[in-house]
């Protein structure tokens, strides 16, 4: 992102225009919403072909199970080999679960919490512990953390991913027992985590023996330009390093398939697999096969893969394009605000002055615009600066991120102006 915002003095006599242009906002009644990352309705429908399949009793998995029944806790082999290549792992280090990556996150850490993961000395839930968060960060990994009582620990991202002697610092904390991190295309900043960076969470000391790093890589593949910043394995560095049991990696196919019913995939070391399948397999008798069969099916392969993920790119380009180019009309040179250009993910980073971020949520809303609540990006939901925000684009339609851009642009130079005036 360019300099750091310093509202001009400009702003200030500018206040009664933007007010009256506020008003005019107003009385249009727009009723816009840019809270969530979800895939559009047309992005939907890219996977619609997935609905008929297997059909024509085609049930039989490439082992000969049939995928209607009960069993294979691990998931089947030919869909653990479609997405070696995302995860990096052989296919022998994957778990195929239901929709929902998140929920494996989840899972992970209540297993951690009440039984220990291996190479640790007890269940985590015995002691105080705490993550590492990467901020701005993701919501609901926070909302993870806050909901089991795992405190947490803020490092600021730079453009190379964490602030990597802030993250070795913290990691020498025996209490410290787990970092966040989504290396590709970072939610909300779109940052990737480049091959230093890598190496150094792979490497580092950390004071508990049993540290995790929860490598959530969800847009490992939604690339919205052709810079596609290569990340490195973070699995083999691990390894590289002496310490295979440190990444528990995971993606899902929400942003690729359907996000209600997708899949979701965990890689990991062996003996952090086979914790994984020990725990899972007590939980349940085992995953959706007919719909890791319809993505097999659906899907095919990596090209097969390549070319839907080029289907959402088509649809998703316009729309950041769009809300940049919005914001760069109407605030650049004005010091008001910095935002990011992301070339993968869902989300654009918006900065505004100091103290201003609620107030531009609270102006959009005065207009019919709905924005993700201040603070979101940050643990306990509390941005102790006020300034950043978090645009999603994906789901409205291509007139309503326009609309919605203007109005987001409009309300950041709004609530600078009346900053300068406080
Ligand atoms: N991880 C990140 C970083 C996300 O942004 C999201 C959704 O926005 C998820 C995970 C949710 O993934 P899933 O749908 O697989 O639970």
């Amino acid at each position: 992102m360019p300099a750091p915002p310093d509202p001009s003095r400009d702003l200030q006599a500018r206040h009664a225009e933007l007010r009256a242009r506020y008003a005019d906002l107003q009385a249009r009644g727009l009723r816009l919403d840019m809270t969530r990352g979800k895939p559009s309705p047309e992005q939907l429908d890219l996977s619609e072909g997935l609905l008929a399949l297997p059909g024509n009793r085609d049930h039989r998995a490439e082992s000969g199970e049939d995928a209607r029944n009960y069993g294979g806790v691990q998931g089947l082999a030919e869909v653990r080999a479609l997405f070696s290549g995302v995860l990096g792992a052989p296919p022998e280090q994957i778990a195929v679960g239901n929709n929902s990556s998140l929920a494996l996150m989840h899972d992970c850490i209540a297993y951690a919490l009440l039984k220990g993961v291996p190479g640790g000395a007890a269940p985590w839930s015995r002691e105080e512990i705490r993550f590492i968060c990467p901020v701005p960060g993701y919501d609901r990994h926070f909302a993870l953390c806050e909901t089991y009582g795992i405190g947490m620990l803020s490092v600021p991202m730079t453009p190379r991913g964490p602030d990597m002697d802030a993250v070795e610092d913290l990691a020498r904390d025996p209490a410290v027992r787990g970092m966040w991190a989504v290396p590709q295309y970072a939610n909300p900043g779109g940052e990737t985590y480049d091959d230093e960076t890598v190496a150094r969470l792979a490497g580092m000391a950390t004071g508990a023996p049993d540290f995790r790093l929860f490598w959530d890589n969800a847009y490992a593949l939604h690339h919205l330009t052709d810079r596609r910043p290569a990340l490195r394995n973070i699995l083999e560095a691990c390894a590289a390093a002496g310490r295979p049991d440190r990444p528990l990696v995971f993606a899902s196919t929400s942003k690729v398939t359907l996000a209600g019913a997708g899949l979701a995939f965990l890689a990991a070391s062996p003996a952090n697999l086979r914790w994984y399948l020990a725990c899972a397999g007590k939980r349940s008798i085992g995953p959706d096969k007919l719909n890791q069969l319809r993505h097999a099916r659906f899907l095919r392969d990596a090209g097969g893969l390549e070319r839907l993920m080029e289907g959402h790119r088509r649809l998703l380009a316009p729309k950041f394009r769009a809300v940049t180019d919005a914001l760069a009309r109407a605030l650049a040179g004005t010091g008001a605000a910095r935002w990011s250009e992301p070339a993968g993910g869902y989300f654009v980073l918006l900065e505004v002055p100091d103290g201003c971020a609620s107030r531009v949520v609270e102006l959009a809303a005065g207009c019919g615009l709905a924005l993700t609540p201040a603070g979101a990006t940050h643990p306990y939901g509390r941005d102790p600066r006020d300034r950043t925000l978090r645009l999603a684009p994906s789901y409205p339609s291509l007139g309503e991120v326009e609309a919605a851009a203007e109005v987001i642009a409009l309300c950041t130079l709004l609530a600078a102006a009346e900053n300068r005036q406080a």
